[in-house]
C-alpha cells in the first residue's frame, strides 16, 4: 500500500507516519528528514538545500525527484512506503505519476493555520532520527530526549513563528493544488487533523480501508 500524508507544515504528517510505520510495517520517507540529514553531514544536497529550508521555501523539484526516486527503489518499500511532505507541488506529483509510482491513498491531514502556528512553538524533534514532539500534546518520556535513539530533542530553526507563516503561504500557493490533482484521480482522503493524535490515527486507518 502505497500512501501520501499531505498537509500544512505542522499538520501532523510525521507524527502519523510514526504511528503508521508500526501498524502497517512498511517504511515512512520523510523528504524534510532526508535534507535535515544531507544537511548534517555536509553533502552536496545538503549544501544545495539549506539556505531554502532555512527561509521555509521549498527546494527545487530536481533536488527533491532524484533523492525519493531512489528511495522508492530500495527493497524495503516492495510492500509499500508512507511519503511525508511529498510530494509538495504539481511537478512533484506528476513527475511521480510518469515514474510509474502508484500511490493508492493520498491522506490530507486538515488543520487551521492558527491552530498550526500554536503547535509549531511547542515542536520538539530528535536532531538524531527526525522524530516529532510536542512539549504539551506528545511530550518524550524524559524531557529533551528522544524515545527512540536516546539523542538530544531540538527547536527546528525553521519553526520561528515568521518562518511558520511563510510556510504555511507556500503551502496554501503551491501544494494545497495537490488536493485538486488527486482529488481528481479518486484517491483523496481528508481527515480532521484537530483532534487528539491517536483520534486522527484511527480516522486515517480507516479512511485508508485497514480498520474498520
Ligand atoms: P508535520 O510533520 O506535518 O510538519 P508534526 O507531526 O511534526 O507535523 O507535528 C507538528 C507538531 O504538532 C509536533 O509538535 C507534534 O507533536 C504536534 N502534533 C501532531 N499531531 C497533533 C495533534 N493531533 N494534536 C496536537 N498536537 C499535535
Ligand atoms: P518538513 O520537514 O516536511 O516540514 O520540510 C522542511 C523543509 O524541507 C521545507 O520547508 C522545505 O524547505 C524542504 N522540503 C521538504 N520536502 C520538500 C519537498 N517535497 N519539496 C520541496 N521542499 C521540501
Amino acid at each position: 500500500m502505497n500512501i501520501i500524508l499531505l498537509g500544512a507544515p505542522g499538520a501532523g504528517k510525521g507524527t502519523q507516519a510514526e504511528l503508521l510505520v508500526k501498524k502497517l510495517s512498511i517504511p515512512a520517507i520523510s523528504t524534510g528528514n532526508m535534507l535535515r540529514e544531507a544537511i548534517a553531514n555536509g553533502t552536496e544536497l545538503g549544501k544545495k538545500a539549506k539556505q531554502f529550508m532555512d527561509e521555509g521555501a521549498l527546494v527545487p523539484d530536481e533536488l527533491i525527484l532524484g533523492i525519493v526516486a531512489d528511495r522508492v527503489a530500495q527493497p524495503d518499500c516492495q510492500n509499500g512506503f508512507i511519503l511525508d511532505g511529498v510530494p509538495r507541488t504539481l511537478a512533484q506529483a506528476e513527475a511521480l505519476e510518469d515514474k510509474g509510482v502508484v500511490i493508492d491513498h493520498v491522506v490530507s491531514i486538515e488543520v487551521d493555520d492558527a491552530e498550526i502556528e500554536g503547535r509549531m512553538t511547542g515542536r520538539r524533534v530528535c536532531g538524531s532520527c527526525g522524530a516529532s514532539y510536542h512539549i504539551v500534546a506528545n511530550p518524550p518520556k524524559t524531557e529533551g530526549v528522544c524515545d527512540h535513539c536516546g539523542k538530544e530533542l531540538i527547536i527546528r530553526k525553521d519553526d520561528k513563528p515568521e518562518t511558520v507563516r511563510h510556510r504555511l503561504e507556500v503551502y496554501h500557493a503551491s501544494t494545497e493544488v495537490l488536493k485538486d490533482f488527486y482529488g481528481k484521480l479518486g484517491r483523496l482522503r481528508l481527515v480532521n487533523g484537530s483532534q487528539s493524535i491517536e483520534g486522527a490515527n484511527e480516522d486515517i486507518l480507516k479512511v485508508i480501508g485497514a480498520k474498520e
